[in-house]
């Protein structure tokens, strides 16, 4: 195992701004240092590793994987790309899956099919995607257009065309901002990087309904909001919407890099063969490891527990958001996607640090709002430590904050 080098990190580009800590081993809700130190871990790889670290299962599928077939390319047939893709359908209502790598990738080839649909629809005008203030939907270029934090696209520029922001939430302003040149509307059911910000009740019903009169689709970005997450598979599911399309990644293959877009039958009709392609998207060493995580997901009870622990999570949150009213302005979010609004004396940044002193990870969204994004897989104890730790470190600030 190497051991830290900083010319060796030197070596890596300053696009993080890292925290001086690293792991050798991961085991269920925690990752253990060096020295044998165990940290739970609340951030789950930013909502990746949804089976925690090392499961049993998922170590099993890759080690039967790795001594048999990794990569083949999409010029042949992959019966677990296939397995895959007929499961993610059916499971969203859903008829074709396209796989990728990541979530930006997902997003992307999502603007491509709505845009590739109204055309074939005859209606090359409908082109623009209109997304919500406070959206991140990754950091190609195209999605940085997508994404509404200016401070990503700082010196990025031209910014590319045929991107529309309205605020989150608001249905009159999203109505107003429809017209015949909206080719879709792309939304997350609950802003991750944003701040944990769920869409408030009605909000996706109405989003849905504009886009029908409009004709417009509507794109579910649930790259951090997929698989178990907010404590339904889905979390538009939540809404009772049906979207057009869904973009799914993070969660998906706990870990090894996968990337999804499921999508209605004319919409993946109206891609075709040469409209679209991925070198490593869909390789059977990635499609075996994320049946394994659905096999999971699906296990009798699996989601239960996973809305049973989100409801002591969320008890215990508002529990000490009412001990602690100065620095906590607000509990957000949904499931497993949890916010700590904080008032802005607390920075969210701040909190984070505090909390890993006691060996808690947590991860922040934004300035002010600590994200909680525990493995789908978290115990009452494990929950109890994470709250504990956060009420001690509250304690300390709340004289000062
Ligand atoms: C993380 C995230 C992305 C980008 O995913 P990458 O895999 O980093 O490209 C897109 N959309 C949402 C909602 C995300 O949370």
């Amino acid at each position: 195992m190497e051991t830290l080098n900083s010319e060796y990190q030197a070596a890596t580009m300053p696009t993080y701004g890292r925290i001086d800590l690293s792991f050798v081993k991961g085991e269920g809700c925690y990752l253990i240092t060096d020295d044998d130190t165990h940290f739970l871990d609340c951030a789950s790889g930013i909502a990746v590793n949804t089976l925690g670290h090392c499961h049993p299962k998922l170590v099993e599928t890759l080690n039967y994987q790795a001594k048999t077939l990794w990569h083949t390319s999409n010029l042949y047939r992959i019966p677990e790309q296939e397995r895959l893709a007929y499961r993610l359908a059916q499971a969203c209502s859903l008829d074709h899956v396209f796989f990728c790598n990541s979530g930006a990738e997902a997003n992307e080839a999502s603007v491509k099919m709505a845009r590739r649909f109204q055309y074939r629809q005859n209606k090359p005008e409908k082109s623009t995607i209109l997304c919500a203030g406070g959206a991140f939907h990754g950091r190609t270029l195209g999605m940085l257009s997508a994404t509404s934090n200016p401070a990503y696209r700082e010196g990025f520029g031209p910014s590319v065309a045929g991107f529309e922001h309205v605020a989150f939430g608001n249905l009159n302003e999203l109505r107003n901002a429809m017209n015949q040149s909206i080719a879709a509307i792309m939304i997350e059911p609950v802003q991750g990087e944003g701040g944990a910000n769920a869409a408030p009740d009605g909000y996706l019903q109405g989003l849905r309904d504009a886009a029908d009169e409009f004709g417009a689709l509507v794109i579910a970005d649930e790259v951090q909001t997929g698989m178990g997450r907010t404590g339904s598979l889905f979390a538009y599911q939540q809404s009772g919407i049906q979207p057009d399309i869904v973009a799914l990644a993070k969660g998906l293959g706990g870990g090894i890099p996968v990337g999804a877009v499921i999508a209605r039958e004319d919409i993946g009709l109206a891609m075709g063969p040469g409209s679209h392609g991925s070198t490593f998207g869909g390789n059977p060493l990635a499609m075996a490891v994320a049946n394994s995580v659905l096999d999971v997901l699906e296990e009798d009870g699996f989601m239960h527990h996973v809305q049973q622990i989100s409801a002591y999570l969320l008890s215990r949150l508002t529990e000490i958001a009412g001990t602690y009213p100065k620095p906590i302005n607000e509990i957000k979010g949904l499931g497993l996607l949890r916010g700590i609004g904080l008032n802005e004396r607390l920075p969210a940044a701040e909190l984070s640090a505090m909390l890993r002193a006691k060996m808690v990870l947590t991860v922040p969204a934004g300035l002010n709002t600590l994200r909680i994004l525990p493995p789908l897989i978290i115990t009452h104890s494990e929950v109890d430590i994470l709250c504990d730790a956060l009420t001690a470190c509250l304690s300390e600030v709340s004289n000062q904050k």
